[in-house]
C-alpha cells in the first residue's frame, strides 16, 4: 500500500502524514500500517460516536480500522468510509479494513454469511483481514455477565475449527478476503493451525500491552511469519466492568512506562504505542478523542524510546491478562484459563476429547 494522504485529508498542525506511518511486511510481501484504530466502544460509546471517531481517524492519517460484527457498528463505520471514498480523504487501496467472525458463525455457512453481512455494512467488496475473533463456537447475547454460560459452548476442537478455517480459505480464493488472521488462540492452538492450514493465517490479533506480552506466543508468530496485532494496547483503560479483576495491572501507572513518559514529555499512554511499534506488533488502539487518537498516531511517527527505555518495558511483563473471556468457558470446563491452555496442551472437558486426540 501507498499510504497517500488523500487529496481532502486533514493535514493541519496536529494531524499525522501517512507517509510517515511505519509499514509492516506480511508473509506474501505486501504492507499494511504498523499502528491503527480499534472499534469496540467498550459499552461505553455509541455506534454513532465510534464511526464519528473512524472518520476523524482517516481525515488525520489512519490508514488502518479494526472492526468486527460484534461491535454492532460496521454500517455505521461503513457509512463513514463510502463517505471518505467519496471525499477523496482516502483510496480504497491506500486503507487496511480488517473484520471477525463471530463465535455464533463458525462452520461453513455461518462463515459465507457472515463476510457477506460485513462487506454489505461496511460497503466494501473485499477486506483486507479477516479474522476468527475466538477459536470457541459459543452464542451469547452482547454485553452479557461474565457468570452467563452457553449451555451448547464447545472448546477448541481442531478438526470443527479447521472445517470453519476452511470456509476462511474459499473466501480468499473467491476474492472477498486479502489476508486471514486468528484472534485469542494460544501456542498449541497456533501449532495445529498452521500444521494443517492451506492457506496460512497471516495475523494474530492477541492481549498485548507492557504487562501482558504473551512472549511464547508472539516469538512463535514472528518465527512463523504471521504478523501480531496486538489489542488493547494501553491496557484497555476504559473496558467494561465485566473485564475487570481485583488486582489487574494498570500499564500507564507501571514504573518504566511512567518514567520513559516523563522523559519524552508524554502521556503513558504513548510509551505503550511507542513500545509496541518498536517491538514488532501492530497496536490498535482505540479512542474517540480526537486530542487522544491524533497523539496515539504521531507517537510512533517521531522521538523512539531508547534501548535503556526499551529494556525496561521488557521487564515490565506481568504476565496480567486482563481479557479472560470467561462466557465462551464449556460445560465441564474448570475455569477461565482453560481458555488459555495454561499448561501448554489444547485443554478440553469430557466429552470433547475425541476430536481433539483425533487432530494428533
Ligand atoms: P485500548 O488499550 O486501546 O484502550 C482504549 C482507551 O484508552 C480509550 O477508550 C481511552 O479511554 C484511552 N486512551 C486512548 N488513547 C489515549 C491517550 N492518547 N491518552 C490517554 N488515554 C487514551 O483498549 P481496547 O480494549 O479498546 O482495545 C483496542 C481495540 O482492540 C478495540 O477497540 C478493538 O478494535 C480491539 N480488540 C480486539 C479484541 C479481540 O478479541 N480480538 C479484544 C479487545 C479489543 P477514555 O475513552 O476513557 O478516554
Amino acid at each position: 500500500m501507498s499510504a497517500s494522504p488523500g487529496v481532502n485529508a486533514d493535514l493541519t498542525a496536529s494531524a499525522v502524514d501517512p507517509a510517515s506511518v511505519p509499514l509492516r511486511t506480511l508473509a506474501d510481501g505486501s504492507t499494511m500500517p504498523a499502528i491503527g484504530m480499534g472499534t469496540f466502544g467498550s459499552d461505553r460509546y455509541g455506534f454513532a460516536q465510534v464511526a464519528e471517531a473512524v472518520r476523524g481517524a482517516l481525515k488525520v492519517g489512519y490508514r488502518l480500522v479494526d472492526c468486527a460484527s460484534v461491535y454492532g457498528n460496521e454500517p455505521d463505520i461503513g457509512r463513514v468510509l463510502s463517505g471518505a471514498f467519496g471525499d477523496g480523504v482516502v483510496a480504497r487501496d491506500d486503507l487496511f479494513v480488517m473484520s471477525k467472525l463471530w463465535n455464533d458463525s463458525h462452520g461453513a455457512e455461518g462463515v459465507a454469511h457472515s463476510v457477506r453481512r460485513t462487506l454489505a455494512d461496511l460497503g466494501l467488496d473485499h477486506l483486507d483481514g479477516y479474522f476468527v475473533h475466538w477459536p470457541f463456537p459459543n452464542h451469547h447475547a452482547p454485553g452479557v455477565d461474565t457468570d452467563a454460560r452457553d449451555p451448547h459452548a464447545r472448546p477448541y476442537l481442531h478438526d470443527e475449527f479447521m472445517e470453519t478455517w476452511q470456509a476462511m480459505e474459499s473466501l480468499v480464493d473467491a476474492g472477498l478476503v486479502r489476508h486471514l488472521g486468528l484472534s485469542n488462540v494460544t501456542v498449541p492452538k497456533l501449532g495445529l493451525i498452521l500444521r494443517d492450514a492451506r492457506i496460512r493465517p497471516a495475523l494474530n490479533e492477541m492481549e498485548l500491552h507492557p504487562c501482558f506480552q504473551q512472549p511464547e506466543l508472539f516469538d512463535l508468530c514472528v518465527a512463523q511469519g504471521v504478523q501480531p496485532v496486538g489489542y488493547s494496547p494501553l491496557g484497555s483503560p476504559s473496558r467494561p466492568e465485566r473485564d475487570r479483576t481485583p488486582g489487574d495491572h494498570v500499564d500507564t501507572e507501571h514504573p518504566a512506562v511512567v518514567a520513559a513518559a516523563q522523559a519524552h514529555g508524554v502521556h503513558p499512554a504513548l510509551v505503550c504505542l511507542k513500545w509496541a511499534v518498536a517491538r514488532g506488533q501492530v497496536p490498535i488502539p482505540f479512542s474517540v478523542k480526537r486530542e487522544q487518537y491524533v497523539a496515539n498516531l504521531r507517537a510512533v511517527t517521531e522521538d523512539p524510546l531508547s534501548e535503556q527505555e526499551l529494556a525496561a518495558l521488557a521487564d515490565a511483563d506481568a504476565g496480567d491478562r486482563l481479557i479472560k473471556g470467561q462466557v465462551f468457558l464449556w460445560p465441564g470446563a474448570r475455569s477461565w484459563e482453560d481458555l488459555w491452555d495454561v499448561d501448554g496442551t489444547v485443554a478440553t472437558a469430557p466429552g470433547f476429547e475425541r476430536s481433539v486426540r483425533a487432530a494428533g
